[in-house]
């Protein structure tokens, strides 16, 4: 329940992100809570994130409350053929998702079943991916400084080695999405470290983690090399030499979840919020 003063600063929030994203070129699209459960199929997302998946049926369908924003995007992209001039297509949405998370897990603001992620995805071909990657690295570290959190960790996480059937996807794909985020990683200079068994089901992911005023960890932002659903969608796009192509997914979160966020830059600012980030500015009183 967000109430007067929390809406307040969520939308201040949301507005700064939705500026920056309109300044990367963006465009800004807004899908479906509810998707047939033969898109989760496809995606992957019934066999292998099922658990955390609200459903409901009507009319003897199944459908699922989305708990990810990937599926709606991917369903945007395919609308009509697309040329290698129309990409990058970089496709954002304040999402709200739904995910059953075990009651135990549940924290505060930090960990909540419905939260807004201001989610985007990028298609891009091959050749683009890494300075595609780099550009949401620059997003995510202005953002940072823009709000104060000058002091910032980076993960690249990997699969978990030993269960690989957790994941979907070829040992080939992966292999090259690691490549890109370690050569991106390692142009814009980051200090990584690299964790097992801490990947998104469908492919690795830079992570990043801002500590707080008191020194505790949280984990924020997120960036994905995705060349796993873009086949099992059947992406394409019609390249120079008029063949067709697959283009390469970026899924990106600089907060990853409003909620998780603003919960952060509370503890973060003991509430004592910035003048522009302030709910109530000013209070006039009469004597
Ligand atoms: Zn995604």
């Amino acid at each position: 329940f967000w109430h007067q003063d929390g809406w307040t600063l969520f939308n201040i929030v949301q507005a700064y992100m939705h500026r920056i994203t309109m300044e990367y070129d963006y465009q800004e699209v807004q899908t479906p809570q509810i998707l047939d459960r033969s898109l989760w199929e496809r995606s992957g997302h019934w066999d292998k994130f099922q658990e955390n998946i609200f459903t409901t049926s009507v009319e003897n369908r199944e459908y699922a409350i989305k708990p990810m924003n990937c599926p709606g995007h991917i369903q945007i992209f395919n609308q009509g053929l697309k040329s290698y001039r129309d990409l990058p297509i970089r496709i954002s949405e304040f999402g709200v998702v739904h995910r059953n998370e075990p009651s135990g897990t549940l924290h505060g603001l930090f960990r909540v079943r419905r939260f807004t992620q201001d989610d985007a995805h990028i298609f891009c071909t091959p050749d683009q991916l890494i300075d595609e990657f780099n550009a949401v690295i620059d997003i995510v570290l202005y953002v940072f400084s823009a709000l104060g959190f000058e002091d910032f960790t980076t993960q690249i996480s990997l699969r978990d080695p030993d269960n690989k059937d957790k994941y979907i996807g070829s040992d080939e794909n992966w292999e090259k999405a690691e490549n890109a985020i370690m050569i991106a990683a390692k142009e814009k200079g980051l200090k990584t470290v690299v964790e097992y068994g801490e990947a998104a089901f469908y492919g690795p992911k830079l992570d990043f983690m801002v500590k707080d005023v008191l020194g505790r960890n949280w984990q924020l932002g997120t960036i994905q090399v995705d060349y796993t659903l873009p086949e099992r969608f059947d992406l394409t796009y019609k390249g120079s030499d008029n063949q067709l192509h697959r283009p390469v997914m970026i899924h990106r979160a600089p907060f990853g979840s409003m909620e998780r966020f603003i919960a952060i830059l509370i503890e973060h600012t003991g509430g004592n919020f910035p003048l522009w980030l302030t709910p109530e500015q000013v209070i006039l009183l009469p004597i």
